[in-house]
């Protein structure tokens, strides 16, 4: 059975959150007959991070602690918070895209101007990690897609792979045409993934190393996400990894029609 229950806080960001998950119940409600495993996962996925929610702001409440334990507790909570949050909002994706009442509006995109707003805009956070992103793009190459949709599928790769990196790694984005399709790859130097577990990133909530994913932010919705938006592109994804070498995605998409 699916209900999540938020003490209702107001004009703030968990009252917000609060609000989200209610919706997010009624959205998913159609789920119920035909994929309540679906379903469960994410009563599961939703319950964990509440749990540590509610247990260290109960700490911090009733306790007395150091400014350093209070501080340690509340970064928790926070993290847990921004987690919450965001497997909202890719639930909420994966709702639409499984309703079919998601919108893919398609325009001529010239793919050399969008790479390099790309590279502006992650390059800080690849500095942040001490990591580089390289950026191949050539020019007059031009894609039918939803523009803000394959920032979001960008995002969610460049996302893993400074994730799953170590500092100094490096991760490429390479585009090319062969015929008329245009492919784009996007491939790192990181911890890569086992041989037995690539049959299984794409699923929702998959995780390859739970515990250590979970330290890193992941909701094992993000590739799940990808694989649904470039199929609703019309396109395909498909990965090629090997352990403590790197990772490497190919995008394959029609170059006519999009
Ligand atoms: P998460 O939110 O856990 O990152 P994803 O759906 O984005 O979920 O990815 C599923 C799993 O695939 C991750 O938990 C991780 O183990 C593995 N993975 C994805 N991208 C990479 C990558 N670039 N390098 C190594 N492992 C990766």
């Amino acid at each position: 059975d699916f209900s999540v229950s938020l003490p209702k806080t107001g004009d703030d960001e968990l009252g917000d959150l609060a609000q989200s998950i209610q919706l997010l119940a009624n959205d998913l409600s159609y789920l119920k007959e035909e994929r309540s495993e679906f379903l469960s996962s994410i009563s599961h996925e939703l319950r964990t991070p509440l749990t540590y929610i509610k247990g260290y702001a109960d700490i911090v409440q009733k306790r007395n602690l150091t400014a350093e334990e209070r501080n340690q507790y509340l970064t928790i909570i926070l993290e847990e918070t921004n987690r919450l949050s965001d497997m909202v909002k890719n639930l909420f994706d994966l709702a639409k895209i499984d309703k079919n009442s998601f919108d893919i509006h398609k325009t001529p995109i010239d793919l050399h101007d969008f790479m390099r707003k790309i590279e502006a805009k992650f390059t800080p956070a690849f500095m942040d990690k001490k990591m580089i992103l390289e950026v191949n793009c050539p020019e007059a190459i031009q894609l039918n897609a939803d523009a803000s949709r394959l920032e979001q599928i960008i995002f969610n790769l460049l996302d893993n792979s400074i994730k799953y990196s170590s500092p100094d790694g490096k991760t490429a984005i390479t585009v090319s045409r062969h015929n008329k399709n245009i492919i784009i790859r996007i491939k790192d130097n990181g911890k890569g993934i086992p041989e037995h577990e690539l049959p299984y990133i794409f699923n929702r909530f998959y995780r390859v190393d739970k515990s250590r994913t979970r330290a890193l932010g992941g909701t094992g919705l993000g590739l799940a996400i990808v694989k649904e938006l470039i199929h609703a592109h019309g396109g395909t994804i498909t990965v090629k990894s090997k352990e403590n070498i790197g990772t490497e995605f190919d995008m394959v998409f029609k170059g006519d029609d999009g």
